[in-house]
């Protein structure tokens, strides 16, 4: 095989950045060094230009307008802002929230954190399939509920919520929904009128522009989202994020979204025949894998697999020419089972015997053949997976 190894297939933890965002962001980290913010003369006032496209490029991809749109340190800080934003505005009136149990642990965090100031929080469960059950959304709403935040995409698990039904639920009771779109933006198409969202979170690292940029969307008016910074400083961002811009990041994040604007849909539907080829080679030997999370709303570039019988540790030292995430291994620095796979349902001994194959823009369909290859030849030399067809 002429693949070169390890093959990288963790297109959830980071993307490669795309050379043309690359060539993008240089200027602005040589010659044209301007404080965007600088008002008086011309080297403030190109940078600023630069990142007013960019953030019009971005806005226009959500079908935001571009004066709702901010710009962050990314998609953490985005969740960050949203959560106790609105909750340190709102908790005298409404102090509750609604957040799955499978959310990003930057959303889990902030939650908890305003449980200490107070604010009550409904953990929704999730079906087996990973997704939320609409009537138990709807009965967890009340008039005291200020916000519900659920992800479009699932970074471990690629299942999509029902966006727009989400957003209707909330619209109707007079609810802020905020969406963290991290893994989405970019990807499949989001509207914030459409799906009715009121602040939505984006990463540019995982759309392969630079890291340590993100941005948020938050709804200026019917209804405005009330909120307060959590960034104090001079002003910047409208107020709504002190400290000063990184055009290099902007224009790069601005670039990224532009790129994939382009063939939003093509993309798709060659990542969907990559993952799906890929899939039907490892059934075709071990009928007896899982798949974790729905397998039709889904964002078939992230695909978790469980491979029953067999030990997490064996599986990914054997996998080693295959740069994957372990069912394990998710949130970062935390070990034990995943708490993700723990709440559809999958107990701890397999949660552990689970990957995450992640591909994108750069994943060849010559990577898909060797990575196939590789899981099969693993797994048998292992001696894992039954041959009757569990799902
Ligand atoms: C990566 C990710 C984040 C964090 O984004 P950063 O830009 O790395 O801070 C948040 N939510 C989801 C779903 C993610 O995938």
């Amino acid at each position: 095989m002429g693949v070169k190894t390890p093959v990288y297939l963790d297109y959830q933890a980071t993307t490669p950045m795309d050379p043309q965002v690359l060539d993008a962001m240089t200027p602005w980290l040589g010659p044209r060094f301007g404080n965007p913010h600088s008002s008086t003369h011309r080297f403030g006032w190109e940078a600023e230009a630069a990142i007013d496209q960019a953030r019009g490029t971005i806005a226009s991809l959500i079908n935001a307008d571009p004066k709702a749109l901010f710009f962050t340190s990314g998609a953490t800080e985005s969740n960050n802002l949203a959560i106790k934003g609105v909750m340190e505005a709102l908790i005298k009136q409404k102090p509750h929230m609604v957040i799955p149990v499978t959310e990003h642990k930057c959303v889990v965090e902030s939650a908890k954190v305003m449980e200490r100031f107070g604010a009550r929080v409904t953990w929704l469960p999730v079906g087996a399939n990973g997704l939320i059950d609409l009537d138990d959304l709807a009965d967890s709403l009340s008039d005291e509920t200020a916000l519900v935040s659920v992800m479009a995409v699932h970074n471990e698990i690629g299942v999509v919520q029902p966006l727009a039904k989400i957003g209707a639920l909330c619209r109707e009771r007079g609810i802020y929904f905020h969406c963290d779109a991290a893994q989405a933006f970019g990807k499949i198409p989001l509207d914030v009128e459409r799906m009715k969202i009121d602040i939505l979170s984006i990463s540019g690292h995982k759309i392969y522009g630079p890291k340590g940029v993100g941005a948020i969307y938050i709804r200026r008016s019917r209804p405005r989202v009330r909120f307060v910074p959590q960034m104090s400083g001079g002003g910047q961002e409208n107020g709504v994020r002190a400290g000063t811009l990184a055009p290099a990041l902007c224009v790069g994040l601005g670039e990224a979204a532009r790129l994939a604007s382009l063939d939003m849909g093509q993309e798709e539907s060659r990542i969907k025949g990559l993952m799906q080829g890929f899939l039907a080679k490892i059934r075709a030997s071990h009928p007896g894998i899982l798949i974790n999370g729905d397998l039709d709303a889904r964002w078939w570039g992230n695909l978790n697999i469980s491979f029953p019988g067999l030990s997490g540790d064996l599986l990914m030292s054997g996998v080693r020419d295959l740069a994957v995430s372990s069912g394990s291994a998710c949130s970062s620095a935390s070990t034990g089972p995943s708490y993700v796979l723990e709440a559809i349902g999958r107990p701890r001994s397999l949660a552990s015997a689970s990957l995450r194959f992640g591909i994108g823009r750069f994943t060849t369909a010559e990577e898909m053949d060797f990575a196939a290859e590789t899981v099969c030849r693993v797994v048998s030399e292992l001696g894992g997976v039954t041959q009757d067809a569990a799902e």
